[in-house]
This record gives structure tokens, sequence and C-alpha cells, in this order.
């Protein structure tokens, strides 16, 4: 395996026009390498006709525009979800889900194609649910390769990727310096262009990454990964809650609310005899109203080799009825995909165990 290259896919304009000033070239050269780059999604620099040849050179010498391989894309039987397994210079593997256009975010219907990224190779939070704790926490992502993950889902659907969802593999805020380089590249009109409306990060409460993301200061959509409405019932099933407990994560979300962001979701997985009894209900009820947040109730999906149970239908039910009651925004969502592994980590824990 050769030294990794950088990737110029997390250059923005303004980055481009100082690297390529640096190598004594003038600003309408970075017009050229992003129309190259973006417009017409070329994979090797010697494609970029128009810019001279020792500049192509130099440029292939010292990056390349495809920091990960697909290895593996599994079709789900149902909606048609695509997950697919990359492999980066390192030999590290991250999965994307990408949920057509037909099927959507919570299974109803809608007309963007959402891809789910990865933002980390593994994760060091360990919610007690997922299957991206059990390998552990391996490397943050770079900007570029989560960027890549992207200019590839729209090579595999032959679309434009118009709904992203920061909720693979990782806690994205807590590789948050990353995350908002790729978001500048994703958010700039001249290379991604997808609306920050249309970009949900998720979140397991990591307080610090969170003012940061507030202090960018776009109008992003966040999901918090809540799944117990006090620090005893949170911090069974998700450990990051001894770290940053409810008494410090809720003041972060309602000045996140205060400040005229987008409503939060708060995404709770039903667990049986863990948080899916009624009284927990009421306690959710309580957080979401004091937040103005919506609730997405997810019943728990199984994991290989953890030990929690699924509630059954009519339990998920009525505890979805006591939100309606509390005139909480709830919605039920059934995880699309189950018979491909769709839950995160589920593809790379197969593939890094069999290695
Ligand atoms: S749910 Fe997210 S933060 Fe928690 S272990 Fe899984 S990847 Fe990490």
């Amino acid at each position: 395996m050769g030294a990794a290259l950088d990737s110029l896919l997390e250059y923005d304009r303004a980055a481009l026009v100082e690297l390529l000033g640096s190598l004594g070239h003038k600003a309408f050269r970075a017009t050229q390498v992003m129309e190259w780059v973006w417009r017409h999604r070329v994979a090797d620099f010697s494609a970029m006709t128009n810019l001279p040849p020792g500049l192509r050179g130099e440029l292939a010498a010292r990056f390349t525009l495809r920091p990960l391989e697909v290895v593996e894309v599994s079709e789900s039987a149902v909606g048609s979800t695509r997950k697919f397994l990359s492999r980066l210079q390192d030999g590290h593997f991250v999965e994307s889900v990408i949920i057509p256009a037909a099927v959507g975010r919570g299974g109803a219907h809608s007309s963007r194609m959402t891809l789910c990224v990865s933002s980390q190779v593994g994760c060091k939070f360990g919610c007690r649910f997922c299957a991206s704790g059990l390998l552990g926490f391996t490397r943050n992502l770079t900007a570029s390769e989560i960027v890549a993950q992207i200019v590839a889902a729209e090579e595999i659907a032959g679309e434009r990727v118009d709904n992203l969802v920061f909720m693979g593999m990782g806690e994205p805020l807590d590789n948050v310096d990353n995350l908002l380089r790729a978001l500048t590249v994703i958010l700039d009109q001249q290379a991604l262009g997808i609306g920050a409306r249309h970009i949900t990060v998720s979140t397991s409460g990591n307080v610090p990454g969170l003012r940061r993301l507030a202090a960018f200061g776009r109008p992003l959509r966040l999901a918090v990964s809540l799944h117990g409405a006090d620090d005893a019932v949170r911090s069974r099933v998700m450990p990051v809650n001894r770290k940053w407990p409810l008494g410090e994560l809720l003041p972060a979300l309602r000045e996140w609310s205060r400040t005229g962001k987008h409503m939060i979701t708060l995404e709770y997985i039903l667990i049986r005899d863990v948080n899916a009894m009624l009284p927990e209900a009421y306690k959710l009820a309580a957080v979401a109203r004091d937040l103005d947040a919506k609730v997405n109730l997810i019943p728990y999906n199984t994991v290989e080799g953890l030990p929690w149970v699924r509630p059954s239908e009519e339990e998920c039910r009525a505890f979805c009825r006591v939100l309606v009651r509390e005139h909480v925004p709830v919605t039920m969502r059934y995880e699309k995909g189950h018979d491909i592994n769709a839950a995160c980590g589920q593809l790379r824990l197969r593939r890094e165990s069999r290695l």
C-alpha cells in the first residue's frame, strides 16, 4: 500500500486559490479545477485538459480525487435502500447508505435522494444499541473522506444527493474540525451545493462539538440521540451521558433552539424493559416540550452480539400515544434495509470481523 495522498475534494474555491497561488498559478486556474472536479466529476488529473501539463503532473503527484474505493454494494429487498462499503487509502473501511427518493427518511414518500454518511472509522462512544461501538475507535475521517462518500453515492445512483444525514458510523461532533471543513464544500454552490436545510447532523450529545456547530452559523438540522429522558436511563443506554449529562446537554440544546436554528429532533430507540415503559414516555414528553423538539421513535433493531430486546408493536404504539396526548410532534420510524444490516456499523463489522 503506497503512502496516502491528500485529496482535493476538501478544497473549496478559496482554499484552491491559495493552494494554486502557492504553486505559482493564477486564481482562474482554481475555477478551472473546480469545474473539472465538481461539474465534470473527473477522477483523474490527466482529464483536466485545459490545465498546463506541468500543473496536472504537480497535482497528481500530491493529490487524489478519489480517496476511497467502493468495494461492496448491497441492496435491500425492501425500498431499494443501498448500502455501500468503501476502502480508504490506509485499508480501513467505512459504510454509507443511499435511501432512494421513493422511500426517504422515516419511510414517508419523498422526492429527494437521501445519503447517510459516516464520520469516523469506528466510534469511541459505545452506545449500547450500536454495532459501531463493538470494534472501538480507529480514527477520524478526513473532510475529503466525508465528501467522497457523497461523490461515490452519486456515481452509484446516477443522480444527485439532495438530502444528507450524518447518521452513519461515528460521532460527527467528535470530529468537528473535519466535519466543518467538509460542510464548507458540501454547502458551496460551486461544489456539491446541498442546502443547509437538507443536512442533518446527528449527535450522541457531544456538548463542546454542539457549541462549535452552533457557532458555524448555518441553519442545519440537528438530531440528538436521547434514548433516555433522565440520567439513570440514559447513562445505561449511552455511556457518553456520564461525560455530558442532561444537566449540560439540555442547556446547550436550549441555546441551539433559541438562536433560531431548525427544530431539534430527539431520536429515541425503544428498548423493552429499558426505556420503553410508559412512565418514560411522560418524562420524554416533558423534555421535548421544554426544547420545543419533535421526537422520532425507533423500535430497536436486533444487533448480533448485543443483549437488548425490541418491544412489541403494541408497546411501541402505546408509548407513541402518550407523546401524542402530551402534544409532542412524534413519528415512528421503522428502519429501512433491515435485511442488509442497515443499522450503523453492521456492514463494516462483518467485513472487519472477517479480516
Ligand atoms: S450511536 Fe453513534 S455515537 Fe453511539 S456508538 Fe453508535 S456511532 Fe457512536
